[in-house]
């Protein structure tokens, strides 16, 4: 097996396809031309590095010839949601598994995150009384990064880590990075994504019918009690209107974004494509959100680079480096980004950063998803917050309290999260955005509609015992359907400023 890459530039990496900076430290401004290869010539963290470049290049080169799995129109869609957003008017519910893999592509288990996520907005719109922006971390959450670029597995040795179904397989005898993933990668996609479209299309999120998302099997009485009893108050309430004549056909669906960490960067390459914006209207007065035909300049001046792979996509802890590869392939691309915020980000370099993604101050155009640590967070969440607003960015704050609270457990020796500590950084989080003049404007969970046991704690008291009756994550632990109710949380206090 190859040893996967160092956070280094990759030397063995044929020029034209990946080639890095060879000093591996590009001096940039951010204003040199953008492309959707120019990351290419900046250091790069988290590399993969592959045998035969060639059959990269073809896997690329299919995936180019592929149609895009979302449309322009979509993804201005989701932008005018999260400009709502940080202005204070919605809420953002971001949710799905760490690592996804390509057996998830399947109708029971896609149908079962669906319903978490639905049941949870339906909660959140009764506690926030605002539209819950959903988004999936699904249709494409297939390359992960990793602290550790090996491991140890019995039977085996030291062997690469496992990077996501995108890159290698989490068998240990399938760890070389193989390029023909990629183009699997695009298929898992489209088959979820086009499920998840029917479904959504079929009525399974028609309110009318909310008691098709019963919370039978969770245990606690109390728990399963206030859920229907916000199910009811919202049946009733859609009994009325409807008696009254004011039933509306947008309480038969809901849209829900998809969105996953933009981790492999010629896998994003290959799906930003110049389109036209559906929103800038044409010389004659009509927004065209069809083709892509060029027909006159003017629709010409209207195109922009898309990253047709998911509505949104972020970029993760470990390569927001301001010079990287990861802050300037997303300077580029239209969608809505996100970028996560931990522990170790200065606050100069989230501004300058900020400056670099978002030079026109776009309100929502960046979700800061914060993942400090209940531990931490005081240290350093009320400082972002008043040097981002002095900045001018306008931005979406949401709180990913899962993330910076993973530990080992004491008995089992699992990776897991306390629920107490996911609770206890939400409410830090919504007290510290409170104390400095802001809103806390969303939630970034990973989660699964599986009955599993990763998290300790919960409706369910799980004790570190219990964690392998299913512990079943290929990455990170996740909170189970039960565990992501009720917990005692107060309304989320929002503001308008
Ligand atoms: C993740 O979201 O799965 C992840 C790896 O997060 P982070 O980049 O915040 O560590
Ligand atoms: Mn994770």
């Amino acid at each position: 097996l190859r040893t996967l890459s160092s956070d280094q530039a990759g030397s063995d990496r044929p020029t034209g396809l990946t080639a890095v900076h060879p000093s591996g430290s590009a001096v940039d401004d951010g204003k040199a031309e953008w492309s959707p290869t120019s990351w290419q010539s900046h250091p790069i963290k988290q590399d993969v590095v592959y045998d035969d470049y060639s059959k990269v290049e073809k896997a690329l080169e299919k995936l180019e010839s592929l149609p895009p799995l979302v449309h322009p129109k979509e993804i201005e869609d989701l932008k005018s949601k999260l400009r709502d957003a940080a202005e204070g008017r919605a809420f953002v519910l971001q949710g799905g598994d760490c690592a996804e893999l390509f057996d998830y592509c399947n109708q029971d288990r896609i149908e079962a995150k669906l319903k978490v996520l639905l049941q949870m907005s339906l909660v959140l719109i009764w506690g926030t009384k605002l539209p819950i922006v959903r988004i999936g971390r699904i249709a494409g959450q297939y390359a992960k990064p990793r602290s550790k670029q090996t491991e140890v597995v019995e039977g085996y040795g030291e062997i690469p880590s496992f990077r996501g179904d995108n890159i290698n397989g989490y068998d240990p005898s399938d760890r070389t990075p193989d390029p023909s993933r990629l183009v699997s990668s695009y298929f898992h996609s489209a088959a979820t994504l086009n499920f998840i479209r029917s479904t959504l299309a079929s009525g399974f999120a028609d309110l009318h019918h909310p008691f098709e998302w019963d919370l039978s099997h969770v245990r606690k009485d109390s728990i399963r009690n206030r859920y229907q009893q916000v199910v009811d108050n919202i049946s009733e309430g859609l009994q009325f209107m409807s008696t009254v004549g004011g039933d509306n056909p947008a309480w038969q669906s809901i849209d829900l974004f998809t969105s996953h960490e933009a981790l492999l960067l010629e896998y994003e390459q290959s799906f930003t494509r110049l389109l036209r914006d559906p929103t800038v209207k044409s010389t004659n007065g009509t927004t065209d959100t069809n083709s892509n035909s060029t027909r006159s300049s003017s629709a010409n001046s209207a195109k922009k680079y898309y990253n047709t792979s998911a509505h949104f996509v972020w970029i993760g802890d470990r390569t927001r480096q301001l010079d990287g590869a990861h802050v300037e392939f997303f300077r580029g691309v239209a969608n809505p980004i996100g970028i996560k915020v931990g522990p170790s980000t200065e606050t100069d370099e989230l501004v300058a950063v900020l400056d670099r993604v978002d030079p026109d101050f776009v309100p929502g155009r960046v979700t800061l998803i914060t993942r400090y640590g209940a531990d931490k967070i005081k240290d350093k969440l009320g400082e972002q917050i008043r040097a981002v607003k002095k900045s001018g960015h306008k931005v979406v704050w949401i709180s990913d309290p899962c993330h910076g609270n993973t530990k080992t457990s004491p008995v089992s020796k699992l990776k897991t999260r306390y629920f107490d500590d996911i609770i206890s950084e939400i409410r830090l989080a919504l007290e510290i955005h409170k104390d400095n003049d802001s809103t806390l404007n969303g939630l970034h969970l990973e989660l699964t509609g599986d009955p599993v046991t990763e998290c300790i704690g919960g409706s369910q008291d799980l004790e570190d015992e219990d964690l392998v009756v299913r512990y079943e994550t290929f990455c990170d632990p996740r909170l189970s359907l039960s565990q992501c109710k009720y917990h005692n949380l107060s309304p989320v206090p929002h503001t308008t400023t």
